[in-house]
């Protein structure tokens, strides 16, 4: 049978992409995808016109976030919510603070970035974001980039705004704790996004995996479009051994910023049961 061609990973200008959620669902079935998340960070804001879209178009359209926690020692892990009814309180809630601290941290980036020379950060990452609970750090790189600091997006997060970086800030973000328990009372599957990309070792990688399991968490993301075929063949492994459903999302964020295009990655390993057999 011919594989499912799924992403369930995705963002929209509710969060830091660059397509409205409408257009983002338009392009993804021009590329072929049959069935589709929209994941923006802590948002859940775009689902319902991303949702009409899709079944304008007859496209399966699965409601999901990104939803970003703090690990360890100044980590950041981000979880996909896959198949959440968006409008559960504590979900809600629990995403709302998450983006409430999003202003404040914009405003200590900014300072740092000052003292570097890259000046007036805080009103040009606004600008791209629109809205100051959703200011990330990819709106900082737009403004960097559009100010001739850096020649693309890629090279502003190694100059700039990766952890170690003048620009980057320690944040608190949600605890694993309470984003597996928010995304488990909206009625949906908690996904460990993107593994590859966390600088953890090995054995920290591991912790991450059993506590993520203890805790209920589902599923991982074996194909991701930061993905090396040597990830993907890890993470398989990992999804086998910790009996994690597997998934498969793009994590597209707008033309010409992103690793892969909606819905061009490669099938997961025959073997593996994939995550959107519990979703459809
Ligand atoms: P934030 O949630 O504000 O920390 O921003 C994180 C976002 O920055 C991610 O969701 C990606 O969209 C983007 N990002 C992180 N690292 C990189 C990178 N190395 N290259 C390009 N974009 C990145
Ligand atoms: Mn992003
Ligand atoms: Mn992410
Ligand atoms: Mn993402």
């Amino acid at each position: 049978m011919k594989p499912l061609n799924a992403d369930l990973h995705c963002h929209s200008t509710v969060s830091d992409g660059l397509l409205a959620p409408a257009e983002l669902v338009r392009r993804a079935h021009g590329n072929g995808v049959e069935l589709l998340a929209l994941t923006d960070h802590d948002e859940l804001g775009g689902l319902a016109e991303a949702r009409a879209m899709a079944d304008d178009l007859g496209l399966r359209f699965v409601d999901g976030a990104e939803v970003s926690i703090s690990w360890g020692d100044d980590q950041t892990v981000h979880i996909v919510a896959l198949g959440v009814d968006p409008a559960a309180a504590a979900l809600v809630e629990g995403l709302h603070q998450v983006r409430s601290g999003r202003d404040a941290r914009a405003g200590r980036m900014a300072a740092e970035l000052d003292k570097v020379g890259i000046h007036g950060a805080y009103e040009g990452a606004l600008r791209h974001a629109g809205n100051p609970a959703l200011v990330s750090r990819s709106h900082f790189a737009r403004y960097i980039v559009e100010q001739g600091h850096a020649k693309d997006v890629k090279s502003v997060f190694d100059y700039w705004l990766a952890r170690g970086k003048p620009g980057y800030v320690q944040h608190a973000w949600a605890t694993l704790e309470d984003a597996l328990r928010w995304i488990d009372g909206a009625g949906g599957i908690a996904v460990i996004a993107h593994p590859g990309r966390y600088r953890l070792s090995a054995s920290e990688r591991r912790e991450l995996f059993s506590a993520f399991k203890d805790l209920g968490g589902r599923g991982i993301e074996v194909l991701s479009g930061s993905h090396k075929d040597d990830e993907v063949r890890e993470f398989s492994r990992i999804a086998r051994e910790f009996g994690f459903f597997a998934s498969r999302g793009s994590d597209f964020h707008g033309p010409g910023e992103s690793w892969v295009d909606l819905g061009r990655m490669p099938d997961l390993p025959e073997d593996l049961t994939p995550v959107w057999s519990q979703l459809v």
